[in-house]
């Protein structure tokens, strides 16, 4: 008999529980990825392109066997489950609004064929819905949530199916990679997520607690691009961090001696090393309450998600929204940010709280259209971590602090990008300019180096004026 493993956002063959649960039984597993146009329209030519890479690495893992079909999971998933007479479709539960209903839409599809659709894990460590607050309601404020996710743990990540066998069916293919220019890419698939996760443990995890503001200094894991296909699963992450960092360890980045062992010398190492696991270990769980916090307000995708703001006015996206859009607002960080994000698809977290922060604050524009263009460009482009970190930033989300914090960009500049590393990196015609200066060049005797454009706005009055539309917005509420 033959299994359906449906896979969505869990590209890889190790710790994959519905891949597991297709094959237990002995059953033949056929591996089916469904293009659907309703993800794949909007996902942008970057996060197109490094999905098909993914898929590519997959079915060569799967020798060949991997089957693409493209058009409407309702209608393509029965069709594929009647073609080999399987009686059940395995995945792993989609939290997000649309997911959510199109698999209820599948299963309800798959029951009247007499077949089942069975869904085992998620895409995250603790699937959203588990975790609750004291009074039994979704959480909405992040320390707390934390809390009680390091509380609840997760399960031990698993092999891959040992000895499964693949079945085959015709497939459509996977499409040739859409035209990207100069984007550069990374490496996609299982083996570069793992291969990526072991450098950053070995690597640059040591100093991760302070580092990672430091968009120069290029720091983080950036694992997210293959978290958002789930090349790699974030149980797999935790495990390999534990190991890595755990005082006896031999798999150690830093240091093979236990602390009991180690002088004072040790003991401090140990402690380094714990923070910076436990930072990382934070990180990786604000994506997880933003998927909780979207799976309990599936509004919020489209619209904000506290009515703080209801009474706000918003200007439209003109000519400033067009300039940051290209990286040409005149604020080098800014617009090194936004080189970054149409050269490599990838943008810094620091530097995406800086342009949240430029598009809601300075231009006054509502976040939504910032979010649109995130989402179009970046190749970890994600529902929930984007449009609740523009909310966070935009003060329509989750932050308890409110709208009052505007970030200047200039001193964002000074603080986080302090030699101007990461701004002569993106923006060439500032590489001459010397100093602090580089984060403000319409300072320059001479106004700005030729090429690069004067400010789009005046940062003070705008912060004025971000400030005086909070206060009438609070007026009216
Ligand atoms: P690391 O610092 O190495 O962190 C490890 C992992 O933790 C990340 O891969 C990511 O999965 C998770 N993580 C880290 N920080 C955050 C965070 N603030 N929120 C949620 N998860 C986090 N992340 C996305 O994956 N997709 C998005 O579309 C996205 N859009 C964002 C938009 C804005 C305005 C902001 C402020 C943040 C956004 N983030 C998004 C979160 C964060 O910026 C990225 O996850 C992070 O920069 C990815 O780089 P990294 O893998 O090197 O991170």
């Amino acid at each position: 008999t033959v299994s359906v493993c449906w896979l969505r956002r869990d590209l890889r063959l190790s710790d994959n529980p519905a891949l597991h649960a297709a094959a237990d039984g002995g059953d033949e597993v056929l591996v089916l990825f469904v293009l659907d146009d309703v993800l794949c329209r909007p996902a942008g030519p970057v996060r197109l392109a490094f999905l098909y890479r993914c898929l590519r690495e997959l079915d060569d893992r799967l020798s060949g066997r991997l089957c693409v079909r493209r058009g409407d999971p309702v209608d393509v998933v029965p069709a594929v489950a009647r073609a080999v007479d399987a009686r059940r479709v395995h995945i792993a539960a989609d939290y997000g609004p649309y997911g959510r209903r199109r698999d209820g839409e599948v299963e309800q599809a798959l029951r009247t064929d007499g077949r089942e659709l069975v869904r085992t894990g998620s895409p995250y460590a603790v699937a959203p819905g588990r975790l609750a607050t004291a009074g039994g309601t979704p959480f909405r404020v992040y320390t707390p949530f934390y809390r009680a996710w390091k509380e609840h743990g997760w399960r031990r990540p698993i092999a891959e199916p040992a000895g499964a066998c693949w079945a085959r069916l015709a497939s459509d293919g996977i499409p040739a990679d859409p035209d990207l220019g100069d984007v550069r890419l990374p490496a996609a698939g299982e083996s570069a997520a793992r291969e990526r996760l072991a450098e950053f443990l070995h690597g640059s995890l040591t100093g991760y607690a302070e580092r990672r503001d430091l968009p120069g200094l290029d720091t983080t894991s950036r694992l997210s691009p293959y978290l958002k296909y789930g090349c790699i699963h974030p149980r797999t992450i935790l495990a390999e961090l534990n190991r890595a960092t755990s005082p006896v360890s031999t798999a150690s980045p830093v240091s093979t001696a236990s602390p009991a062992s180690a002088g004072s010398g040790g003991r401090e190492q140990a402690a380094g090393r714990e923070r910076d696991a436990e930072k990382f270990r934070s990180e990786l769980a604000w994506r997880e309450f933003y998927a909780e916090v979207l799976a309990a307000n599936p509004a919020s995708a489209r619209t904000d998600l506290t009515g703080a703001l209801a009474d706000m006015a918003y200007d439209p996206p003109e000519a400033g929204f067009e300039a940051w859009k290209w990286g040409q607002t005149g604020f080098p960080i800014v617009d090194a940010g936004m080189r970054q994000l149409l050269a490599e698809g990838w943008v810094p977290n620091r530097v995406r709280m800086i342009e949240a922060s430029f598009v809601c604050k300075d231009l006054h524009v509502h976040w939504t259209h910032g979010a649109r263009w995130f989402l179009d460009h970046l190749v970890d482009g994600d529902l929930a971590s984007n449009h609740h970190g523009w909310q966070w930033t935009a003060g329509t989300g989750t932050d308890a602090a409110p709208y009052f914090r505007v970030f200047n960009p200039v001193s964002q500049g000074r603080t986080y990008d302090p030699d101007g590393i990461y701004v002569r990196r993106w923006i060439p015609q500032l590489r001459d300019v010397p100093g602090a200066k580089v984060h403000e060049p319409w300072t320059l005797p001479g106004g700005p180096p030729a090429g690069y454009p004067a400010p789009v706005v005046d940062h003070a009055t705008e912060r004025r004026e971000a400030l005086a539309r909070y206060e009438a917005a609070r007026r009216r509420g």
